[in-house]
């Protein structure tokens, strides 16, 4: 079971990184949040104001992503930068479709994420993990929901955080950034052919974690 491959994809706000983070302790996997390191690119990339993939893949060699694993979660660094709650910032989420867009960009991160799957073991969750990233994932998920009870859970966890938010924006922002990802030409968000649907909606984080592990100890390795 410890060698299994798990990829979790789906729209924005889906669940996927909490689902995924508890999968991955209980089953004794490696999770890697794809999404966090393309925030950390657009974050690389608005705070020196560059457009250019070339340039930005630059900078990233000189200060590169990685992840170090904690007692509560999971910190993000930008070289020796700890870029973890700011690339969860707004200005970061409303630009991050428009880098995750460029073909250069996923090339080399497509290629870190894959590095880190050689290993087996791993749970990754994004939007084209069972699509391009891991084609051969042992276990596809497609994590899905209403845009509504998405925008009512980002609002509740915005309001936890003490982060004042308008709910109507925030639903706007939501869908606006599905669109994006979802109608770009390299490695558009889709469900694999192989990925199995589950819809989210009105249901809570234990019994869909409970759905995908149950799915997890099916599969014969
Ligand atoms: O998962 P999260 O919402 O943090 O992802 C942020 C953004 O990163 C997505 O909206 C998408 O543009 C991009 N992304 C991607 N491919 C992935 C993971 C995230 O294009 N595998």
């Amino acid at each position: 079971m410890s060698k299994i491959t798990i990829a979790i994809d789906g729209p924005a706000s889906s669940g996927k990184s909490t689902v995924a983070k508890i999968i991955a302790k209980k089953l004794n996997l490696i999770y890697l949040d794809t999404g966090a390191m393309y925030r950390a690119v657009t974050f690389l990339a608005l705070k020196h104001h560059l457009e250019s993939p070339s340039a930005i893949l630059t900078l990233l060699q000189e200060q590169p992503i990685s992840f170090q694993n904690t007692a509560d979660g999971q910190l993000v660094f930008l070289g020796n930068q700890d870029v973890t709650l700011v690339i969860r910032e707004n200005e970061v989420t409303k630009a991050v479709s428009k880098f995750a867009a460029m073909k250069a960009i996923r090339e080399a991160l497509v290629d870190l994420q894959r590095r880190y799957a050689n290993q087996g073991g791993v749970i990754m969750d994004g939007r084209d993990i069972g699509t391009v990233v891991l084609p051969q994932a042992d276990l596809k998920i497609f994590l899905v929901a209403s845009v509504d009870e998405r925008a009512k859970r980002r609002y509740q966890e915005n309001i936890e955080k003490g982060i004042s938010t308008d709910f109507e924006t925030l639903k706007q922002e939501i869908a606006k950034r599905d669109q994006l990802d979802s109608t770009r030409v390299e490695s558009p968000l889709k469900q694999a052919e192989d990925a199995i649907l589950l819809d989210t909606t009105g249901l809570d984080i234990e019994s869909v974690v409970n759905q995908i592990e149950k799915l997890a100890n099916e599969i014969n390795l």
